[in-house]
């Protein structure tokens, strides 16, 4: 049985209603795409825009997902970079400056080429939630200025800090002009959108219950099936595939968010007076912004054994409050939550489950940007251009082999070393 959207901010505020229909009877095409998030509808325009027949299966409605639940900050660069230098070295180094801005790249031309509506605003930063935290975050800043990102990169000293926010809750940190923050529910839509007029055949309420690769893959619905060339498992933390690579590879994690009534303009130019997308330097950290009807929208406590709580404002406000005061008496209009896809060395895992079946998940929490880069690097592979998939392809994932209910209790138990670590 598929869902409604969650009941969200975005979901209120969506501004588009298209109904895809389902899946019913047999169809052939060159690529079958399974998932209706960012990963699976970017694959889809590419691969649409290349020349290529294309149908998206959607198991309940385009961005029902985390594509369309998140806090819709678009930030440069993934997750797990250290990591992945650490395995690929000087290459590795190479591939990260390359694809780091790709994904914003990809956002915003189709922005401008489709007409997306999604309330694109540029500038994001990471505060320092203690002082020790500015040592990384000025050397983190010093490195994107030696990478050539000076023009677009500032570091903000403590003495900085009144004015840029209205909160005394850091100690510094680095602003990035060139990312920044999005409605990422009417991205998904708007994208979906677009891919519908490039050909891409699009089911909603269709869940893949079987798929297989080799010389003939297919992928089944309840009503219907498709064959095709190539299969893009684009089903992040949902999908029931977990098989070969993916067993024991990617545990889901809640991650939460609250929004406000729309603040007054004062207020809203008190709290975040440059409209930027905000994180701070925590493992298990606080991400906020101003949404496009100025309200705080707010998010964080990543829940690791993921048993969600039981009031998402209860776990929220507080410490929305803490950061702003001025917001104690303002009342909380949405809550709602999502999965997060988790890989334990962070890195995302990109790769073949079987032959002509590709996979991409694992984001992090960096999605936004990441899921289009990956949308690109598996739309080359399965075009014949396999440089960067080779190299995600080669990396070294640790695995779990033992489900995902313990993996989930292990990774709590590392998370409240985490948070004690944060707190100290
Ligand atoms: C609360 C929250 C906050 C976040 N904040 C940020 C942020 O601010 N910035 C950022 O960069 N990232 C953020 N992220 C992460 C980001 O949203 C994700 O990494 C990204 O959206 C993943 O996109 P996706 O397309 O891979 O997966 P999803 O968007 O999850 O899409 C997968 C889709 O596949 C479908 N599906 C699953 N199984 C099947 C099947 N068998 N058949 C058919 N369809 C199937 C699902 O219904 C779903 O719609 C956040 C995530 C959450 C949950």
């Amino acid at each position: 049985m598929s869902e409604p959207h969650i009941n969200s901010y975005y979901a209120a505020t969506a501004n588009d209603a298209t109904r895809y229909p389902r899946l019913q009877g047999s169809l052939t095409v060159d690529v079958c795409v399974i998932g209706g998030g960012f990963s699976g509808i970017s694959t889809a325009i590419t691969m649409a825009e290349r020349g290529y027949s294309i149908a998206l299966l959607e198991a309940n409605r385009i961005g029902w997902g985390a594509s369309g639940r998140n806090g819709g900050q678009m930030i440069y660069g993934f997750s797990g970079e250290g990591n992945l230098k650490a395995q690929l070295g000087a290459e590795g180094a190479r591939l990260i400056r390359d694809l780091r801005y790709r994904g914003h790249d990809i956002i915003e031309s189709r922005i401008k080429t489709h007409g997306i509506s999604c309330d694109l605003k540029h500038g994001w930063m990471e505060m320092a939630a203690r002082e020790k935290h500015m040592a990384g975050l000025r050397a983190h800043y010093e490195e994107m200025v030696a990478d050539g990102h000076g023009d677009h990169w500032e570091l903000v000293e403590p003495e900085a800090l009144p004015g840029l926010l209205g909160t005394k809750a850091y100690h510094g940190g680095m602003i990035d002009r060139r990312s920044g923050h999005l409605h990422p529910l009417n991205l998904a839509k708007g994208e979906a959108a677009a891919a519908a007029k490039l050909g891409v055949k699009i089911f909603e309420d269709s869940s893949v219950i079987e798929m297989q690769g080799g010389a003939k893959p297919f992928a089944r619905t309840a009503e219907g099936r498709v064959e095709a060339c190539s299969i893009v498992l684009a089903g992040s933390t949902e999908h029931k595939f977990e098989r070969g690579p993916l067993f024991g590879l990617t545990f889901p994690t809640g991650s939460y968010i609250i929004a406000t009534e729309p603040l007054s303009e004062s207020l809203a130019a008190e709290l975040n007076p440059q409209d930027l997308a905000v994180a701070d330097s925590n493992i298990v950290l606080d991400y906020y912004r101003l949404t496009a009807d100025r309200r705080m929208l707010f998010g964080g406590r990543c829940n690791y054994s993921n048993r969600d709580p039981a009031s998402l404002t209860s776990a929220l406000q507080p410490r929305l409050v803490e950061i702003f005061p001025q917001l104690r008496d303002t009342a909380i209009a949405y809550e709602w939550g999502g999965r997060i896809d988790i890989v334990l060395n962070r890195i995302p895992a990109i790769g073949r489950l079987e032959p002509n079946v590709y996979f991409t998940q694992g984001y992090c929490g960096h999605g936004v940007n990441m899921s289009h880069i990956a949308a690109e690097i598996l739309s080359d592979a399965i075009c014949g251009t396999t440089e960067k998939f080779d190299m995600f392809d080669r990396i070294r994932h640790i695995r779990l082999p033992i489900g995902r209910w313990a993996g989930n209790q292990l990774l709590a138990l590392g998370m409240v070393y985490y948070r004690l670590r944060d707190l100290l």
